[in-house]
């Protein structure tokens, strides 16, 4: 029965051999065994007194296999919780050696990755057809550890504070007591938190639902730090150009996917790389002198902005190509552990305040997710020799060889400051203070994604921006929310407010 219900839940044309295929094909399948190796007896009958009697403690097969599907599920991610993946590699072709040193950013050289892609708000199994930022992670396996970016397929994001993150994420999900999605609880909070205005821009226009996850860019969306041989720093924001081309999906079209086909996006991948075509991304990297971050017109580290094209030009990196659908999609993407500090020599966090609470807050998410000693879980292992100095704890699979202190007498690892000085540092001074970031001149919340309409955007798109707001708004948000909403969408654009008000009368 079990491979009955694997075989029927395979979309057509994605399946991998199965011990069910043994059996069509008239091979003789391997035995089935105990997870500890033992091969059992039957795979249809529990073991009882007589064929009509009770069922035995002893039948250690039938327990293991109801222990085991018990607790088959792990806690989802929250949020993030829908996604998919694949292997790839990425080739750093040009020459951008002036600015890091970074082994995997030297001209030609090769790394292999995963990236995996996602919705924000939606539970595990919630359509990948919803309007909604889209999750674009990656982990690279240089040989000075793993270097990971986590970003979105947006280059901004709905806030500058971290201690917002959390009551952010809370307005998208469920309500405490219906259970139900609101979007008067969403619009409530973003119209009270103006900051909110470039991204909910962004994702009412028609990036916020992207025709497939090889049809979007992908943003680091933080500014990082880059240091080369020398130990300079600049400044940067990664950006990842996909090769296909930007798509997108109407409204409407999405709403009928929904329905149709909850995994739409994770499908198109699978079947992308099955039928050898292997989705790529140009990586460019804005690139911003150290000491200009002090007096440009925006805050550079502010999330909620982008540095316009004019004043920082992109530079081409290199080619990040997705070859090799996972295997088993638990251990390879439901496990699968992102974290933003994993910042490999050559390249550092910045002062963006978003950036460095997300640096404790994804580890500690593995922790509570995966357990303490998630990195050992193959899919996270790094492909460099680890020499760490941690020990035990639950599930550890890897031998710890004394001595496990230092500074020690006998051999054990020794950290190497004139190989790996801590360069990726900055300088920073004042009183503790709970306080926004101070302005500058061209700091607003409105700005950007007022550009973003007026000089970015067509007609056409202005049209389908309007609509979607309207739609989003229609759906059961109270009149004074939709009040403060008119006025936030006039803050953006006198005119896409007041089209705003015009199509929700
Ligand atoms: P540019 O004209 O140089 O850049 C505009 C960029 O907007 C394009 O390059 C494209 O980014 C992106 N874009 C195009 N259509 C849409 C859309 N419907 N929704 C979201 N983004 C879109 O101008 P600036 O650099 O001065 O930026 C102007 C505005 O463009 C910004 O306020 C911001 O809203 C938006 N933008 C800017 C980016 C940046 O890093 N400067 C990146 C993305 C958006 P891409 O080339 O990355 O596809």
């Amino acid at each position: 029965m079990g491979f009955g219900i694997v075989f029927l839940c395979r979309p057509i044309g994605l399946r991998h051999p199965t011990v069910g295929d043994a059996i069509m094909s008239k091979k003789k399948p391997p035995p089935t065994t105990t997870d500890a190796g033992i091969p059992v007896a039957s795979d249809e009958h529990s073991l009882t007194i007589g064929p009509d009697g009770p069922i035995l403690l002893q039948d250690h097969y039938l327990i293991e296999q109801m222990a085991n599907f018990n607790r088959e599920r792990i806690a989802e991610r929250q949020p993030h919780a829908k996604g998919g993946g694949a292997f790839g590699k990425f080739v750093t072709t040009q020459d951008v050696s002036a600015y890091t040193r970074a082994q995997l950013f030297q001209p030609g050289v090769e790394t292999e990755m995963l990236a995996r892609f996602s919705t924000v708000a939606g539970e595990r199994g919630s359509p990948d057809t919803w309007r909604d930022p889209r999750g674009f992670a990656l982990k690279f396996y240089t040989e000075e550890g793993n270097f990971d970016l986590v970003g979105n397929n947006t280059p901004v994001f709905f806030l500058r504070d971290p201690l917002k993150f959390q009551h952010f994420i809370r307005s998208q999900k469920r309500r405490a007591d219906s259970n139900l999605r609101d979007h008067d609880m969403q619009w409530d909070f973003w119209t009270l938190s103006p900051e909110s205005a470039h991204q909910v821009t962004v994702l009412m226009g028609d990036r916020g639902i992207p025709r497939s996850w090889r049809n979007m860019n992908g943003y680091s969306s933080h500014t990082y730090m880059w240091v080369n041989a020398d130990g300079e720093r600049f400044w940067v924001k990664y950006h990842f150009k996909t090769d296909q081309g930007i798509e997108f999906i109407e409204q409407g079209e999405a709403d009928e996917l929904a329905g149709k086909d909850a995994d739409y996006h994770q499908r198109d991948l699978y079947n992308a790389i099955a039928n050898n075509n292997h989705p790529s991304w140009t990586l460019h990297v804005q690139i911003m002198p150290y000491e200009e971050a002090k007096t440009y017109r925006f805050n550079p580290f502010d999330l909620t902005k982008v540095w316009p094209h004019g004043d920082y030009p992109l530079h081409e990196v290199g080619k990040m190509t997705l070859g090799r659908n996972v295997t088993d999609y638990h251990t390879e993407i439901e496990q699968a552990a992102f974290e933003p500090n994993n910042m490999v020599p050559g390249t550092g966090l910045s002062p963006d305040k978003m950036l460095l609470a997300r640096g404790f807050s994804y580890s500690d998410a593995h922790r509570a997710r995966l357990g303490g000693n998630y990195r050992q879980i193959p899919v996270n292992l790094p492909k460099s020799p680890v020499h760490s100095y941690s020990k035990d704890g639950a599930m550890r699979m890897h031998n710890v060889s004394d001595p496990v202190y230092a500074p020690n007498s006998y051999g054990g690892p020794a950290a190497d400051a004139e190989r790996y000085p801590e360069q990726a540092v900055w300088a920073a001074d004042g009183n503790m203070v709970r306080q926004a970031y101070t302005l500058r001149k061209d700091d607003d919340d409105w700005g950007q994604a007022g550009t973003l309409v007026r000089d970015v955007m067509d007609d056409a798109q202005r049209s389908r921006l309007v609509s979607n707001i309207v739609g989003h708004l229609s759906a059961g948000v109270s009149k004074p929310i939709l009040q403060r909403a008119i006025e936030y969408w006039r803050n953006v654009d006198k005119d896409i407010g007041d089209q705003v008000a015009k199509g929700l009368k």
